[in-house]
């Protein structure tokens, strides 16, 4: 029995598990695999990732595991994003199987429970509640819990028995990666544009173990079976046909292949089953968007999932996981998509691609593209009011009573706040009902304007009631009465106020 399941311990469902246990929701992630894998698919975090992490007290952790820089890149044209308005303008390169270690260390303080060796096989659901199958060590087991959430990875069982449709664009190339050891290595390391042959495209840079390389080919419209088993032969077969050298390759760590396939869920949720991560899209790999996604999914639903078992707030609630997570992922899908077209080999991609590296240099595409790349341009549909509406609160510097801290130091918790910052009479009357659930903070910030990546200074408002994520829910309006408005957003994101 659990609150909640998590099928899955990747970067996603260890998120989503912090998520929600930081609420206080029991919560129960069960997990196929008997150990972590150690393999690193995804390298690093983008800058609103990182700020998830810096909202939740944590990224100081993450920080001191990789290493940042300036840079981000749209199929390997340069975006210079190191005068994006955030504290952390810059990708993280950090291995995945970091993030996971960190993630999970995190879960296991907070008091999440970790089940390893436990499959979802099978899964029933009633009014009340999900029945999950669970095949494991001790064989095979039923468990119940209000909700469940697949975050099992591409080929999602939960998904599959769901009945959840999966449609988009089918593969047109074959991917391998590999973590190798090179008697005849290149002289440097080969990462993007120089890598781009004929044939295909390979890289060659170092791997997280020390001595040991990856290797990235691409092989276009040529599919291999997904099924079908990859061998340090076939990487080197396919480094042969690209690059003309094996590099001589030997002693595999880990080999795997992969295709742009991008395919996203009909829908998010069937029930009391929600998708997140790559269970609910996959896409190809380009500018490493996949593991971002997925941590971001769960800040998202994870408040909204613990509100709704708390019976705090009414089911569809979770409805709005989908309005808002759905078009973020779709448009990274079609990001991908674009990024892999400019990829390809020949003659008409390199003019192609002299185009946009012009483009990239002027400083609004360069801002744009990279807003998005970043995933700091996100602002969720919450309707045309103040700009900073739907999007992410900016990491302000406050003077509180307590003293100074950061906006973002407010969210440590995971609990809405209604950010007071102008001394706004009618909010504590307003606020009356939902004191149980919503923090008010008081406090002053010298900034009369905010800064938004791509949409530049927006005018600061009196007062805004963030949500756990850290998006803006509502601007206090320039006109009173505010408490019959405040009352309607307090209602309709954190449930009907309570007698006190
Ligand atoms: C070459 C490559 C490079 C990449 N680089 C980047 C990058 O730089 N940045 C980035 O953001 N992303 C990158 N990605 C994408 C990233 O790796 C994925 O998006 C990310 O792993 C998704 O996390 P997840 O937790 O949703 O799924 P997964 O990481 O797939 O985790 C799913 C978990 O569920 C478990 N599981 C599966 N089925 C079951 C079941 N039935 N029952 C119980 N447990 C189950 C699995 O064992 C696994 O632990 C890259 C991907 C590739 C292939």
């Amino acid at each position: 029995m659990a609150e909640v399941i998590v099928a899955g311990a990747g970067p996603t469902g260890l998120m989503l598990a912090c998520e929600l246990r930081l609420t206080g929701v029991d919560v129960l992630v069960l997990e196929r695999l008997a150990a972590r894998s150690g393999e690193s698919r995804a390298g690093g975090l983008h800058a609103r990732s990182v700020e998830l992490l810096d909202q939740r007290g944590i990224v100081d952790r993450f920080l001191a595991a990789g290493g940042t820089g300036p840079f981000a890149h749209f199929s390997f044209l340069p975006l210079d994003i190191g005068d994006l308005p955030t504290r952390h303008p810059y990708a993280l390169a950090i291995h995945q199987s970091r993030v996971e270690r960190l993630l999970e260390e995190r879960a296991v303080e907070l008091g999440v429970r970790l089940r390893r060796s436990a499959e979802v096989t099978g899964l029933r659901q009633d009014r009340t509640g999900v029945e999950v199958r669970v095949v494991g060590a001790a064989g095979t087991e039923w468990l119940r819990a209000d909700y469940l959430v697949g975050c099992d990875g591409g080929r999602s069982a939960v998904r599959k028995l769901s009945g959840i449709g999966f449609h988009g664009s089918p593969a047109t190339l074959t991917a391998l990666l590999g973590d190798v050891r090179l008697a005849d290595p290149p002289p440097g390391l080969v990462f993007g544009a120089e890598g781009r042959r004929d044939r295909g495209s390979f890289m060659v840079f170092p791997a997280e173990q020390p001595g040991v390389h990856r290797v990235i080919t691409m092989e276009f419209d040529t599919v291999a079976d997904r099924d079908a088993p990859v061998t340090v032969e076939t990487l080197r077969q396919a480094c042969r046909t690209i690059a003309d050298t094996d590099f001589g390759m030997h002693s595999p760590q880990w080999i795997s292949s992969f295709t742009d396939a991008a395919r996203q869920a009909d829908r998010y949720r069937e029930g009391r089953v929600l998708l997140a991560g790559d269970a609910a899209h996959i896409h190809f790999p380009s500018s490493g968007q996949g593991m971002n996604l997925g941590i971001q999914d769960a800040a998202n639903l994870g408040w909204k999932l613990a509100a709704v078992v708390r019976g705090q707030a009414p089911a569809d609630l979770l409805d709005t996981y989908q309005a808002e997570r759905h078009p973020a992922a779709e448009r990274m899908l079609a990001s991908t998509r674009a990024q892999t077209a400019l990829w390809r080999p020949g003659a008409q991609t390199d003019a192609l691609r002299e185009v946009f590296g012009t483009l990239i240099g002027f400083e609004d595409v360069n801002r744009h593209l990279g807003g998005a790349c970043t995933q700091l341009d996100i602002r969720y549909p919450l309707g045309d009011g103040h700009p900073a509406l739907g999007r992410r609160l900016p990491d302000l510097d406050l003077t509180a009573p307590t003293g100074r801290t950061r906006a973002f130091e407010l969210l440590h918790a995971a609990r809405p706040v209604l950010l007071d910052l102008t001394g706004l009479p009618d909010l504590r009357a307003a606020i009356e009902g939902w004191t149980d659930r919503v923090d008010l903070v008081e406090a002053r910030c010298d900034a009369e304007h905010w800064v938004y990546p791509v949409i530049g200074e927006v005018p600061a408002p009196a007062a805004v009631l963030l949500r756990p994520d850290g998006h803006v829910a509502w601007v206090a309006p320039a006109s009173r009465p505010i408490a019959s408005a405040l009352r309607a957003a307090l209602t309709a994101w954190f449930g009907p106020a309570r007698d006190r």
